[in-house]
């Protein structure tokens, strides 16, 4: 039986942003009062936050929406699907409400129709940097939510609006509050990072009792004060990229970008409306590494996009050989509901698609092998994510956690997780490294 706090579940499903999203609104439940409970039976509703980005997503929190129901009965939506509320009312039309992505305001509001806020004064004892969902020696710091692009194969825009920047100051406060509370690497998170503060007029704040701009370039230079690690992910490779790149060289921030190319042919590029897709790629790459040669890059493509000639196919296959990327995601494309690349012609037929997804990964696998041999011998710092009896697992700066290999740490069983360590690899997989310890930090 549910106890005399009233007790919240919670389903969360999505991306990185839609987890900011989750903690944001688990921290609100606990600085109410409400206890979280992992079982639908121990709880009086449960909320689930979707995802609407594939079709598979779609089909995934309908499925979580309707399992959350059948098990406790009272169920609030919120998250990207929320977008499309027909869509879920029709399926379920007993959920007690449906809110959008970010819209934490509605999501409390609905908590407090069904189980009024409990009356605790120890509730304030939340701590300040919120809950996490992450261990807590990283976390996800969102510094926008939108975007302003209009890629054709993708609806984010239309779940989740134009692109809204926080002010630079918000963002360096949290990230300071989180690096005080222990976190110690910082993942930088939005649609376009790339594209922070542009809706802002890059407006300035005051930290520290410095200016900082409201852009990419000064958000690097203040989380490069906090002496975390800090990655960024989801950066277009606009010509203003350059100039973090000396701060990688320098150490401030992790020489490490994760920059979605999804393609490299013009016109497939163009066809998809990526963004930054007229800039030289190739001369850019080369001209980061000149600078910092430690770069990792990591990226992402879709194979088989509707009109994809095998000239333009093999015309990505050329970029990968000569971008050397250090770590690749790719996808076979797959239709999204309401995306504008579903009309356009020349559909690849699947088998097609799934060939030159295994043509693609077995170049990337080569090149990611090669790149992982080059670093046995090498000492690495390393951030410690896990230990058991076998040693430890960790990550080097070339590695986000989730997406990324790890380093395996054979001699490691000593070290704590969250603590940083020095380690000399002494063998390389596909993705994976080996190595031993030489000191802990
Ligand atoms: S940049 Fe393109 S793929 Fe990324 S969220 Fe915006 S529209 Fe979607």
């Amino acid at each position: 039986m549910p106890s005399s706090t009233p007790q919240i579940g919670f389903v969360s499903l999505g991306c990185p942003k839609a987890l900011v999203d989750s903690e944001r609104i688990l921290t609100q439940l606990k600085a109410e009062g409400y206890g979280i409970v992992p079982r639908y039976d121990k709880a009086n509703a449960v909320i689930v936050n979707t995802c609407g980005f594939i079709d598979a997503a779609v089909q995934e929190s309908l499925d979580a929406i309707g399992e959350a129901l059948h098990e406790n009965g009272k169920v609030i939506v919120t998250g990207c699907l929320g977008k499309r509320e027909a869509l879920i009312r029709e399926a379920y039309p007993d959920v007690l409400a449906v809110t959008g992505p970010q819209d934490y305001a509605s999501v409390m509001n609905a908590v407090h129709a069904v189980l009024p806020k409990p009356h605790d004064p120890f509730v304030d004892l939340v701590p300040d940097t919120g809950v996490k969902l992450t261990p807590r020696h990283y976390a996800y710091l969102k510094i926008s939510e939108g975007c302003n692009h209009h890629c054709t194969f993708c609806i984010i825009p239309t779940l989740r609006g134009k692109l809204v920047s926080r002010p630079i100051d918000q963002v360096l406060v949290e990230a300071e509050k989180l690096v005080r509370a222990g976190v110690k690497e910082l993942l930088v998170i939005s649609q376009d990072t790339s594209a922070y503060g542009v809706d802002t007029k890059y407006a300035e704040r005051t930290w520290r009792g410095k200016t900082y701009q409201t852009r990419m370039l000064d958000l690097c230079r203040g989380l490069g004060e906090l002496g975390a690690w800090v990655r960024l992910h989801y950066v277009y490779p606009y010509p203003h990229v350059d100039e973090v790149i000396p701060l990688m060289a320098e150490g401030r921030i992790l020489p490490y970008l994760d920059v979605p190319f999804q393609h490299a042919s013009p016109r497939i590029l163009k066809l998809m409306k990526r963004p930054a897709h007229a800039e030289k790629t190739l001369e850019r790459i080369r001209a980061w590494r000149k600078v910092c040669p430690d770069l990792t890059i990591r990226s992402t493509f879709i194979v088989g996009f509707p009109g994809e000639t095998d000239a333009e196919f093999e015309e990505l296959l050329d970029f990968l050989r000569e971008a050397t990327l250090d770590r690749v995601g790719a996808f076979a494309y797959s239709p999204v509901g309401g995306a504008r690349a579903n009309e356009l012609p020349g559909t690849i037929p699947e088998e097609l698609k799934e060939d030159r997804l295994e043509r693609f990964m077995q170049v990337q696998a080569q090149i990611s092998a090669a790149k992982l041999q080059c670093k046995i011998g090498r000492t690495l710092r390393v951030l410690v994510d896990a230990v058991d009896v076998g040693g430890a697992t960790a990550r080097s700066a070339a590695d986000a956690p989730e997406i990324d290999g790890v380093v395996r740490i054979a001699d490691g069983a000593s070290l704590k997780p969250g603590q940083f360590a020095d380690v000399r690899v002494t063998a390389a997989g596909e993705h994976d490294l080996a190595a031993v310890l030489e000191h802990q930090v």
